[in-house]
């Protein structure tokens, strides 16, 4: 099936009810009935949807098993951010003493969560460059748990060669990580593309109006393959304590592996649990998605095609646009559309805040992916401790501006830009 309609119907069966929309299951508990119904459920023989709401409930599983076929996945679990998606994703495969090989392109709160909370933990994040990646080999070692990168980075609009990462890491049997929040798997499925695990904040197009906050986590199909008898991943081929001495690899249930330990091991025990109430949220914004996306990629093209034109801006970046340093990559991987955001410079961080201040449209936000046009100065906000050498550094000059493109008509968006740059 096409992917406009698995997202209308994977994952649900309706039951005596007939409802047509998916019902919320707003509880916590479920009633085993008889004591060896119970025994059997604590036992993991009943499946995981009808135990307790922290490891399992009816609503987020129709979520979960949709998102699995959107991605083309066999697992998916939800959880309560993409935060906590990314740090179950890492902590289901680390321990003190162990490293991660990361892109040097991320989430501002990927990057804290890598370099303080993990290092805190024992976990070492090693660096690498997007666009340089022969640094990737000489950072693993027998210690090395997974590559990790996102498909488009958020925000400086990165898109990584996926056959050259996917490459390397299959040739040292370690798992490749993707972050596919900004492309979602309506532009691109990075499962089919040979990645192994696929995370996402579901808090940006997903949900597509800004109203929800989740996560996700989806494993590809045959991931046991690659797991079972690795000695990089103990977890999954030693007995398991709290399950009687289980081995998951060797008790693969329906072909998930990967987010079934995340559920029974990571959600068990720290408990980032997604509310039903949230999960149908995002089931709401599953059924337009594809739409959404579509129209927001566009808005983003026609907004940067026409800034390019405009005396004023010294610079556009957006990877589809000519002479982008992401353009072949783009045209490889983004045959759909490369999303609704981009960035665009001017002289200095006067210019910049003046133009803030004078748009109407656009609202002051820190947030992307909401139906509601975005813009933000970094220099200004989320990057105003550092000085102008060091925001050259990190690639923020102080008169970069960000946009996430809204669902608003693109002409609107241009002529509300346009009086901004003239005013
Ligand atoms: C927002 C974002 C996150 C974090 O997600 P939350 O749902 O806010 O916890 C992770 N990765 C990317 C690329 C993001 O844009």
């Amino acid at each position: 099936m096409d992917l406009q309609t698995r997202a209308l119907h994977a994952g649900y069966e309706k039951d005596s009810n007939r409802t047509m929309a998916v019902p919320i299951y707003q509880t916590t508990a479920y009633d085993f009935g008889t004591t060896d119904f119970a025994a059997s459920s604590f036992n993991l023989e009943q499946g995981t949807d009808h135990v307790y709401t922290r490891v399992g409930n009816p609503t987020n599983a129709i979520l979960e098993r949709r998102f699995a076929e959107l991605e083309d996945g066999s697992g998916c679990l939800a959880v309560a951010s993409g935060m906590a998606a990314i740090f179950y994703s890492i902590l289901n495969i680390t321990e003190a003493g162990d490293n991660i090989v990361v892109s040097n392109q991320l989430y501002g709160g990927t990057v804290t969560l890598f370099t303080q909370t993990l290092k805190k933990l024992g976990i070492e994040a090693r660096f690498f460059d997007v666009h340089s990646l022969h640094e990737i080999e000489p950072l693993i070692d027998n210690k090395t748990k997974c590559i990790f990168f996102e498909a488009i980075s958020n925000p400086s609009i990165d898109v990584p060669d996926f056959d050259e990462i996917i490459k390397i890491s299959n040739k040292h049997n370690i798992l490749t990580i993707v972050d596919n929040t900004v492309a979602t798997p309506m532009l691109l499925q990075p499962l089919l593309l040979g990645a192994d695990v696929v995370v996402h904040s579901a808090s940006k197009y997903t949900t597509g109006q800004g109203t929800a906050i989740g996560g996700l986590i989806v494993e590809r199909k045959n991931l046991s393959e690659k797991i079972k008898g690795n000695t990089r991943y103990p977890y999954f081929n030693e007995p398991e304590p709290s399950y009687n001495g289980l081995v998951f690899a060797d008790s693969v249930v329906s072909g998930i592996l990967f987010t079934f330990r995340a559920r029974m091991v990571l959600l068990r025990d720290t408990g980032a649990v997604i509310s039903p109430f949230n999960a149908w949220l995002l089931i709401q914004g599953l059924e337009t998605l594809y739409l959404r996306i579509k129209q927001h990629s566009q808005n983003a093209l026609e907004m940067a095609q026409w800034l390019e034109s405009q005396s004023i801006v010294v610079k556009v970046n957006y990877p589809l646009l000519k002479g982008n340093k992401n353009y072949e990559n783009a045209l490889k991987y983004l045959t759909k559309g490369a999303s609704g955001i981009l960035s665009f410079e001017v002289k200095n961080f006067e210019t910049a805040k003046k133009i803030l201040d004078k748009v109407n449209i656009f609202s002051i936000v820190a947030n992307i992916g909401d139906s509601k046009s975005i813009i933000t100065h970094p220099a200004s906000t989320t990057h105003q401790q550092l000085n102008d050498a060091e925001l050259l550094a990190c690639g923020v000059p102080a008169g970069l501006i960000r946009i996430s493109c809204g669902l608003e008509s693109a002409k609107d968006l241009i002529a509300d830009m346009k009086q901004a740059l003239e005013a």
